[in-house]
């Protein structure tokens, strides 16, 4: 018996107003993967993991999750079922503390009856032991890389089923970026599946299973990763010489 994939999206289509940002879209997050959307800026990366959140309404298409078709507009359906975004400007509470960020990020599973939030939370102190040492910093004081790494533990406090990443490298330094990347590939081996939306084509697809290549709102090119980092239009737009 083969099981649905955690998120399968059908030939979608979004629209802002008049203007179609998602033309027929279609892609595939099986159990265990980590799969990648990289593009340019304005390809509609953000579009579409907030059309897969159910954020934004679409005009055509589908989205399937866990196997369920999504309705219109069912972000707290999403998010309770264990799909968890971190957007691209991490959207912190700066004048919080690191620790009362992490919880926030429990609300749902806490409201849905579920005490862990301690337990959790030690875990995320685990895979990011700088956030453990910085647990009274206010948010809003901590550094690029650390800001990212509260991001993606926050949302690790939903213990998702499917985590949504926007552009998790932006802005961020090399080095921090090599460590960012390495967690959210070892994420993978809790079961956790990842749905990672980048600009640094040739960090994503290193950690990735598959891509997707979005250019103005169409997939253009998709494959497994180490056949992309093969593909010679995949290099030459995306990978450049370096
Ligand atoms: P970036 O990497 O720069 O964040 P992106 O690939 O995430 O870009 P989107 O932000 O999804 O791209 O934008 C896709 C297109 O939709 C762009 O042309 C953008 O101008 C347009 N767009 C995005 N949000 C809106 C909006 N709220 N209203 C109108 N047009 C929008």
């Amino acid at each position: 018996m083969s099981t649905a994939p955690v998120l399968e999206v059908r030939d979608l289509c979004v629209s802002y107003g008049k203007v179609e940002a998602l033309h027929h879209v279609s892609l595939k997050v099986e159990t265990g993967q980590i799969v990648t959307v990289i593009g340019p800026n304005g390809a509609g990366k953000t579009t579409l993991l907030s059309a897969i959140m159910g954020v934004l309404p679409r005009s055509q298409g589908e989205i399937a999750y866990l196997g369920h078709a999504q309705r219109e507009i069912e972000v707290e359906r999403m998010v309770a079922q264990g799909m968890t975004l971190v957007p691209e400007s991490r959207a912190l509470f700066g004048e919080m503390t690191v620790e009362d960020n992490l919880l926030l990020g429990a609300f749902m599973r806490h409201r849905l009856g579920h005490r862990d939030e301690r337990a959790t939370m030690a875990q995320v102190f685990e895979i990011f032991p700088r956030l453990r040492e910085r647990h009274t910093q206010m948010a809003g004081t901590l550094s690029g890389g650390e800001r990212q790494m509260l991001a993606v533990g926050r949302a690790l406090m939903a213990r998702p089923r499917l985590l949504l990443l926007d552009e998790p490298s932006l802005g961020l330094a090399p080095l921090i970026v090599r460590e960012i990347f390495r967690i959210v590939a070892d994420l993978k081996k809790s079961g956790v599946a990842v749905l990672l939306v980048e600009q640094n084509a040739r960090a994503a697809l290193q950690i990735a299973d598959y891509g997707y290549v979005l250019e103005t709102g169409e997939v253009a090119i998709s494959g497994p990763s180490d056949q992309l980092q093969d593909d010679p239009k995949v290099i030459e737009s995306y990978l450049g010489l370096g």
